[in-house]
């Protein structure tokens, strides 16, 4: 029987971020062990549950031993990567010989020993179990992909989709070449290319026509080559203060030619005269609520995007610039989805339902930005933080976001929250018994994957950047270990 193991390992990394991902951060989202993996990931649009469903229908015998995964913030701890490398090769351990390793990674972890993660994770796994096992993995759209990476797997797949609403389709993906492999029909290797840009291909975005969406088409119109297996485009992950951050071209080949990095070279190329196209436009807060009061409410909602403290960048969740903008432009029948803020929501807990509260909100976690609203609210509802997201990303998977509360400060109800979260499904609303349809402005935490699930209702989409830390300002950041000269910080 063939066996393989299965496991992820997952975190995007934003070395700008001050906080780390620790223990209790994977804990706060995903550190599931042998059993916990597939009652978490069974029905889900995740790749894990991709891998779990091609098992079963192969009748592959499959061990899960662990998947960590933790809202993106600073480096990832030593003792959080010993811990899952232990799991796994504690797991080989105990149950070789496998005949393939498929992982469910994101390709821009950055660990406070190294700073290619996910080179460091493969190493480990291809010392313990060989050259000749296969191991495969997903990645994300987002990844910084290094040399390192892709010389140590022997499949690596990237989603096609920003917001990521292919993740069961790529882990499908993966393990189809897994099968191939195994069966001996193909014998892949990975090529990888990136040029002299921290930015690229629109950041990725595929919800527009735009670099990214060109370059995908360019990728799937190669495929008709037999000895071309993938082509990913990677946007790279730009907030990463590491050598080989940015957009890179990873092309899977069946056997290795030097055409194959011609090729990667090529695309890169192509992603590099596109550099500066983009799709994003960002507006200060003002202009924002200018631009929303300008609009006659519809049936529709207006989705303001608080881009510049997207949790599901390395943003702390807890900036209050946005949310003060809109109490102070009194805007009406809005709601805000989520402030980061322990004390206060466990201050809403204690006073109960209905209480008035006088809170510092906000702005606890950025040392750098020590900066609290003094806001008061009435306490509206209370609630667990756990669901069930039902949108396009995701779909399926239960999430905790821990206790959150909403708090009903002038016209807007403001969700509080214990963790950190970006949001990008509507039941981040109507958990808390919000519903955004009936709502006339709609705040959310996050840049881009909000889209899945807000766009098909919205009025109108206004992307806000308030300074934080996921601001597109790379020029006034300071780089130090990213390969120089690169774009924009010193090619234009
Ligand atoms: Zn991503």
């Amino acid at each position: 029987m063939t066996k393989v193991l299965i496991a992820g390992f997952k975190h995007e990394t934003n070395t700008f971020c001050s906080l780390p991902a620790d223990m209790n951060a994977y804990r706060a989202r995903a550190l599931y062990q042998e059993g916990e993996v597939r009652g978490n990931f069974l029905n889900t649009r995740t790749e894990i549950a991709a891998f779990l469903d091609f098992a079963k229908t192969e009748g592959w015998g499959i061990r899960h031993p662990i998947h960590a995964n933790a809202t993106p913030s600073g480096p990832v701890k030593k003792d959080v990567f010993d811990f899952v490398c232990d799991r796994i090769l504690d797991c080989i351990c105990d149950n070789e010989p496998f005949d393939a390793v498929l992982l469910c990674l994101h390709g821009a972890m950055v660990c406070e020993h190294t700073e290619d993660g996910e080179g460091e994770l493969l190493g480990v796994i291809r010392g313990r179990l060989g050259p000749d096992v296969i191991v495969a993995a997903t990645l994300d759209l987002h990844a910084n992909v290094t040399d390192r990476m892709a010389e140590l797997a022997d499949i690596l797949i990237p989603y096609r989709t920003y917001p990521h609403i292919d993740q069961y389709e790529v882990g499908l993906e993966v393990a189809g070449l897994v099968k191939r492999a195994l069966n001996g029909e193909i014998k892949p290797v990975v090529t990888v290319r990136r040029g002299s840009m921290l930015d690229g291909v629109d950041h990725g975005r595929t919800t527009m026509p735009g670099p990214m969406t060109e370059m995908l088409k360019r990728a799937a119109d190669l495929l008709s080559s037999p000895d071309i297996l993938n082509v990913g485009i990677c946007a790279g992950f730009p907030w990463a203060d590491i050598h080989d951050a940015g957009p890179s071209v990873i092309v899977v080949s069946d056997g290795v030619k030097a055409a194959h990095g011609a090729l990667a070279e090529l695309l890169v190329q192509d992603i590099w005269y596109k550099r500066q196209i983009s799709t994003i436009q960002t507006m200060s807060v003002d202009d924002a609520m200018l631009q929303v009061k300008a609009f006659v409410y519809s049936n529709k909602p207006i989705i303001l995007a608080d881009f510049s403290d997207n949790p599901g960048g390395g943003g702390y969740g807890d900036d209050i610039r946005l949310l003060r903008g809109m109490v102070e432009a009194n805007l009406q029948n809005a709601a805000f989805a989520a402030i980061y803020d322990p004390v206060s929501a466990n201050l809403c807990v204690e006073n109960g339902l209905g209480a008035i509260v006088h809170l510092s909100l906000g702005g606890n976690t950025d040392p750098e930005r020590d900066e609290s609203f003094e806001v008061r609210g009435t306490v509206k509802a209370v609630t667990d933080g756990l669901f069930r997201l039902e949108g396009p990303m995701m779909s399926g998977l239960r999430v905790n976001i821990g206790t959150t509360v909403v708090v009903s400060i002038g016209g807007i109800d403001v969700l509080v929250t214990s963790s950190r979260s970006q949001v990008y499904d509507q039941m981040y609303f109507k958990h808390a018994r919000i519903d955004p349809l009936l709502k006339s402005v709609i705040a959310v935490k996050s840049a881009h994957h909000f889209r899945a699930a807000f766009q098909p209702i919205a009025k109108e989409i206004i992307l806000v950047d308030g300074g934080g830390v996921t601001s597109r300002n790379y020029c006034e950041r300071e780089y130090k270990r990213v390969r120089r000269p690169i774009f924009p910080l010193d090619i234009f």
